[in-house]
């Protein structure tokens, strides 16, 4: 298991945990026993959370009304509203394909031997994929989806030399 997952599934406990005295809530709530007062300390209970949490799942937590208030999220992860977890939902997990079919399919560098996460590229060389696309120095062999162990790793100047690179990759676009 990957120290990603694992700390989401904390994560996911912990909002899990919050979320109780909100579902006891509801339940009395439905019951008809419930006041107005005591759903607002649980709303206050749980904007702190939501504006802790957010930011790892991408969405900024909410200034306004104080409750969780899903933002718009940028490029990058998926990222689901902080404030509803799967269980909750019955949602199905986003993000990751299931990598059921066929066995794990291997990073698309040659060599790396990690399983691929994203187009055809492991966690970590996705990443550099991304930090080189950025920098206007994406090879062109760093295809979208390469075939596994079927792309050549570069290595990055480092120092002096890399500010150089970095220069001029961005004259050249
Ligand atoms: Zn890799």
């Amino acid at each position: 298991m990957s120290v990603d997952k694992a700390f989401r599934e904390m994560v996911r406990n912990e909002i899990e945990s919050q979320l109780k005295p909100l579902r006891d809530l509801v339940s009395r709530l439905e019951a008809g026993t419930a006041d107005l007062d005591r759903l607002r300390t649980v709303a206050e209970q749980l904007a702190p959370l939501a504006g802790a949490v957010g930011p790892l799942f991408g969405v900024s937590g909410g200034g306004r009304g104080g409750a969780a208030t899903p933002a718009r999220r940028g490029p990058g992860r998926p990222a689901r509203a902080a404030s509803v977890p799967a269980a909750a939902t019955g949602g199905k997990k986003r993000g990751r394909k299931p990598s059921s079919e066929g066995g794990a399919r291997e990073c698309a560098i040659n060599g790396c031997g990690k399983p691929s996460r994203t187009k055809g590229y492991c966690a970590a060389h996705y990443q550099k994929l991304r930090m080189l696309e950025k920098t206007n120095r994406r090879p062109n062999n760093w295809v979208d989806y390469a075939e596994p162990n079927s792309v050549e790793d570069i290595k990055l100047p480092r120092g002096r030399a890399a500010a150089k690179a970095l220069a001029e990759a961005k004259n050249a676009g």
